[in-house]
């Protein structure tokens, strides 16, 4: 009688515990949703006064380039320090709403099966070839397969925002390499650049939201592209790594298992 009465207690209090749990639970997911919903609005709502003050600007420098403006030089600087400025809030607005969207589970993920030679080669022709104050890409392939089961968008968050720093972090005029190869299970991508490097002491925290290194004074940035790829890669299967030494460069690896 004893053992029943002692399991049956046992019972009552293991689903006391199981529905505080499911109590915490939704309670977070309903603070997460909040904060989603928050971020979203907010980011939403600073979009369109930003537009109009970018655009207000630009018509300013118009301004001030058409007419021979006292003290226009020391106006021009200023419009392009609201230009950039703006440029970094809708950058950040945009980090903080990918990443809040991901921590509430609301990122879309749809992962096909796809080459990710043919999808490298597209990304840099996209955004690269025309912009000819960009260093250049060059591209190495070695092996016979690249096929990949991933999410194409979260794919192309990751690798631009790596190739992005590598351009970054580098002289106008320096070169960026993008290495893709393949073994029998495992496709490795490096971008390589030859740009201003990352002190020792501060690799450890840059996969940390936030983080930028002590060498970025004058380089824009909101510290959390790494962060958003690391995330992303992790999410498409991968994994994500990075050597850099000061002032001679920097190298990403990321790693996907070949889709066979
Ligand atoms: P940010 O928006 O500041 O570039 P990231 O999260 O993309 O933020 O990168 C974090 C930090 O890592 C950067 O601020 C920079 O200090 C360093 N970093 C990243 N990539 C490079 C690179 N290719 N060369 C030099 N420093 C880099």
């Amino acid at each position: 009688l004893i053992e029943i009465q002692t399991s049956s207690r046992d019972v009552t209090s293991k689903k006391i515990a199981e529905e505080a749990i499911e109590k915490a639970l939704a309670k977070e997911r309903e603070l997460n949703e909040l904060r989603t919903n928050l971020v979203s609005t907010i980011s939403h709502e600073f979009r369109t006064p930003m537009t109009t003050i970018r655009t207000s600007a630009e018509l300013i420098s118009m301004y001030l380039e058409n007419q021979n403006v006292v003290n226009g030089n020391r106006l021009q600087k200023r419009v392009t320090i609201i230009t950039e400025e703006i440029d970094r809030i809708v950058e950040l607005m945009n980090a903080v709403l990918t990443i809040s969207k991901e921590d509430s589970g609301k990122t879309n993920f749809n992962p096909t099966s796809f080459d990710l030679k043919e999808f490298c080669l597209e990304i840099v022709d996209n955004n690269y070839l025309n912009n000819l104050n960009l260093p250049m890409v060059i591209t190495n392939f070695n092996g016979s397969t690249f096929t990949v089961n991933a999410d194409k968008k979260l794919m192309e968050y990751a690798i631009l925002n790596i190739l992005n720093n590598a351009f970054k972090y580098s002289e106008k005029s320096a070169k960026v390499i993008l290495n893709l190869s393949s073994t029998s299970d495992t496709i490795v991508l490096e971008i390589i650049d030859f740009g201003i490097g990352i002190p020792k002491e501060d690799h450890v925290k840059l996969f940390n939201t936030f983080f930028r290194a002590s060498n970025t004074d004058g380089f824009q940035g909101t510290g959390l592209g790494l962060y958003i790829a690391k995330t992303f890669t992790k999410k498409n299967s991968g994994t994500i790594a990075l050597e850099s030494e000061l002032g001679k460069g920097t190298k990403v690896t990321m790693k996907f298992p070949l889709n066979k």
